[in-house]
């Protein structure tokens, strides 16, 4: 049962895993303690109750930025279960349909001129005013650490419908807070890092199977191939310091494992309960913002494309299961609102009706299908909410007490509440476990090279 040697990771999402599996590649042994059934954390799954298998509770995408998420699946022998779509598809309020798609050949950011003219909702002022509003952006080097993004935007002339068409879809989906809400530097990131840094920064990764079984079988099944030793249903409830006040161990129900450190990878709510002297409970700049995904099945196919942003709807993205997934049910497709706050309290047959007539407004398809089966799934804390000031109050990876380290997507990445954070977070844990036990580390991944264009554009500080 103890075994001083290993490290234990508490939390089996993201970045536990990451965590795990940076810690045996530096030849640490690894037990992880997860208290669900499965693992995989916030990117889980669900059983469809017409038998159609695994259906992801909330659609997760990446995208090309994510470089240490990439770099775990590249190494876990999972890239070929992503997809890479180039082209983003936008759907004007006007229902005409946009196909906006970065080149290669020309250097970034120059390679988002065919994405911006392809925007045909647009006019070409407002094509330009959203150019010059990103280089705006990109230009700004002391950012005003309490300024929102819609105060800035306001502030600085973008068009309304600019905002309300392009920047509120982008920066609430790819933050999933509200524009009025995050903080201006997270705004920036996402542009810079998302858009402007790289020609394939914005390249859409989209799971082919379902998160459940990429994340709580196929790469938990590496990592125990590895010896990582993995226990679910298995909750943590207190820490166990030694009497030089170490992190020594953990102690669950079954009762207590010892280890030569510790790794807590577990939401920050969580984390207050487990670590009250250590994790600022009572800190309200720490707070959650809703995701929710509707899923529909209809009785035939209706979307006739892999994915859709929506604009200027209730409905923001729209997607469907692969055309080569031969387990999805046919007829399958599900939107997603992030920064959902308002729908909160609203009905959900409404909410059903309302997100079925944009739809069928967008794609006939759905004005001859019958809907078979809604349901509606809202995590009232899917992600850390990136308000100004933020960044003050998420902590570092080492903490105060020797041999306690933290990881979650709600630490101090630098990055927005994503699976790309959460990766990252875990990968910085364990390179500072591995320092305090005298090992190896692996560090962290590199970032995509900024193009020299952009480097003169947005300087090199991240
Ligand atoms: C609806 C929704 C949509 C999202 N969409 C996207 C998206 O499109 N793209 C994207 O990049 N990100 C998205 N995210 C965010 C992404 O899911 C998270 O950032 C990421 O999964 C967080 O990983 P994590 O390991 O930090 O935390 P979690 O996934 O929350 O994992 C923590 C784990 O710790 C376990 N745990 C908690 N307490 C204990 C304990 N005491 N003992 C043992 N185990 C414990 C939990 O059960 C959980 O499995 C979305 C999130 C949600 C909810």
């Amino acid at each position: 049962m103890a075994e001083p040697g290993r490290v234990i990771v508490v939390g089996g999402g993201l970045a536990g895993l990451a965590a795990a599996d940076a810690l045996v590649s530096s030849g640490i042994g690894v037990t992880l303690l997860e208290a669900r059934r499965s693992l995989g954390g916030r990117a889980a799954s669900f059983e469809d109750p017409r038998g159609g298998g695994l259906v992801d509770a909330c659609q997760h995408v990446a995208m090309g930025c994510c470089t240490a998420f990439r770099d775990l699946c590249r190494r876990a022998g999972l890239s070929s279960a992503l997809r890479t779509d180039r082209t983003l598809w936008f759907i004007g309020p006007d229902g005409r349909r946009s196909a906006c798609t970065p080149v290669g050949w020309l250097p970034a950011p120059l390679h988002l001129t065919p994405l911006l003219l392809g925007m045909r909702h647009f006019s070409l002022g407002e094509r330009t005013a959203l150019a010059l509003g990103m280089v705006r952006l990109a230009r700004l080097r002391a950012v005003d650490p309490t300024a929102t993004a819609a105060a800035w935007l306001a502030g600085i002339g973008q068009p309304e419908r600019v905002i309300r068409l392009f920047w509120q879809p982008v920066l609430e989906s790819a933050l999933g807070e509200s524009l009025d809400l995050v903080g201006l530097a997270a705004a920036r990131k996402v542009i810079v890092d998302g858009f402007l840094a790289h020609s394939q920064a914005a390249d859409l990764l989209v799971p082919l199977v379902p998160l459940g079984e990429l994340l709580g079988h196929r790469l938990a099944d590496w990592l125990a191939d590895r010896d990582v030793a993995i226990h679910t249903e298995r909750t943590v409830t207190a820490l166990r310091f030694d009497d030089r006040g170490r992190a020594r161990g953990v102690i669950t129900a079954e009762g207590v494992l010892e280890a030569a450190a510790v790794i807590v990878a577990i939401p920050w709510r969580a984390a207050a309960r487990l670590l009250p002297e250590i994790i600022p409970a009572a800190d309200e700049r720490l707070t959650g913002s809703p995701i929710t995904a509707i899923h529909l099945w209809f009785d035939r196919d209706v979307i006739d494309l892999p994915h859709a942003v929506l604009v200027g709807r209730t409905s923001q993205w729209v997607f469907r299961p692969d055309p080569a997934d031969a387990v999805a049910e046919p007829g399958y497709c599900q939107v997603v609102i992030s920064a959902s706050r308002g729908l909160r309290g609203a009905d959900r047959q409404q909410l059903v009706d309302t997100v079925v007539a944009e739809l069928a407004d967008v794609f006939p398809a759905v004005r001859g299908a019958v809907l078979r089966e809604a349901r509606v799934i809202t995590d009232p804390t899917a992600v850390l909410s990136v308000r100004p000031g933020v960044d003050a109050v998420r902590p570092l990876a080492t903490t105060a007490v020797p041999g306690l380290f933290l990881a979650g997507d709600w630490t101090a990445t630098g990055w927005p509440s994503t699976m790309e954070g959460a990766v990252r977070s875990g990968r910085t844990a364990a390179t500072a476990a591995c320092r305090f036990l005298g090992a190896p580390a692996v560090g962290v991944v590199p970032d995509l090279p900024r193009s020299w264009l952009t480097r003169l554009l947005a300087g090199t500080a991240r």
